[in-house]
């Protein structure tokens, strides 16, 4: 036996039933960037969609792509980071929902060859990540009227992200989003589609929810760092990261991860982990390897959750104990890990 992260898919459904009920009436779009969150993106797209998961938000065309071999056609698959017209171009052909924050892509669109793209035309609400600036709003909206009665594009959405640090500024950009909804209409567009937020909004505050919440971190059991915990919030971690003893000595007993697997060496000493023997102290997280305090009968072979699901502490609570969020964590864990799946 040796070190593995194991994602429990049964959690991970119950997950996804709060989320959609969390979120209703509007629609959850799974987002599964970054490998799921690093929990294996094709093993947990195919149990969303068997929960009935029926958008999926994929960040690239490549992933989106990938998402798209696991759903079948079915599936609406939203991406986001698109670099020009071949990408354009391949997030068409694999039947993808773009999310468009940049006038020049509209004019790559005009280059393509005459298949309806489905457009989500992105207004930047204060992030400034992309998006369209509200000083370029019509001019883009002009563009896409074009393209749209051109036969090149569908309008289907109009969407923004918002920064969820504090409603002040998300009540902001709120503002924003809904003049740029009206200008669209206005302008004789019909965008089927609104959507603006993620987890914290989306769960927090009904304005807020739309058609659609984009949804990532509270699918996969991760809570916001200083905020509601996993109880309140009706989720829970869906991975634990296993670990195995791999030696016992005066120092302690070792375990086969350390930071090459993705745990911040900033970490040392300030949690414990399940042991056998209980809870045990993280004294030294070396490269390779990390050495916890022993307990009486430690030897090799046993099993320690270091944390996560079966743990003591969640991604979230070990990222406030070094000033960062959950996510940072959880996406460390190295693809190198074999990822083990417990139905
Ligand atoms: C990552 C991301 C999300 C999901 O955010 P969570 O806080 O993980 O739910 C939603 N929308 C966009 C544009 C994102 O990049």
């Amino acid at each position: 036996m040796s070190a593995v992260y194991r994602v429990d898919l049964e959690a991970f459904a119950r997950n996804l039933v709060r989320v959609r009920e969390a979120v209703a009436p509007a629609t959850h779009m799974l987002v599964v960037k970054d490998d799921a969150y690093a929990h294996g993106l094709e093993v947990l797209v195919r149990r969303a969609w068997d929960e009935g998961v029926r958008w999926f938000g994929a960040f690239d065309v490549v992933t989106g792509s990938a998402v798209r071999a696991v759903v079948g056609p079915e599936a609406r698959i939203f991406v986001w980071l698109l670099g020009g017209a071949d990408d354009l171009a391949a997030g068409v052909a694999a039947d993808l929902d773009l999310g468009i924050g940049d006038e020049a892509l509209l004019d790559d669109l005009a280059t393509l060859p005459p298949a309806p793209a489905r457009v989500h035309l992105k207004i930047d609400t204060g992030l400034h990540r992309n998006g369209i600036r509200p000083e370029r709003w019509n001019a883009a909206l002009a563009r896409t009227a074009g393209l749209v009665a051109e036969g090149r594009a569908v309008l289907e959405g109009i969407w923004s992200h918002i920064s969820e640090a504090s409603d002040a500024d998300d009540d902001d950009a709120r503002a924003l989003f809904l003049a740029a909804r009206d200008a669209a209409r206005a302008a004789g567009l019909t965008p089927r589609y609104s959507h603006l937020a993620a987890s914290a909004a989306g769960f927090a505050r009904g304005e807020f929810r739309e058609d659609l919440v984009r949804v990532g971190a509270f699918s996969y059991g991760i809570r916001p760092a200083g905020g509601p915990g996993e109880a309140d919030l009706g989720i829970e971690p869906i991975a634990g990261l296993v670990a195995c003893v791999v030696a016992v000595d005066a120092a302690g007993a070792h375990l086969d991860v350390g930071g090459l697997h993705g745990l911040p060496s900033a970490l040392s000493g300030r949690f414990d982990v399940a042991t056998p023997g209980g809870p045990r102290r993280v004294e030294a997280i070396g490269a390779t390897s990390t050495a916890i305090a022993p307990w009486d009968d430690a030897r090799v072979g046993d099993e320690v959750v270091v944390f996560g699901r079966g743990g003591l502490h969640s991604a979230t609570d070990l990222a406030e104990r070094i000033d960062t969020i959950g996510e940072e964590i959880a996406l460390r864990v190295s693809p190198s890990l074999p990822r083990e799946y417990v139905h």
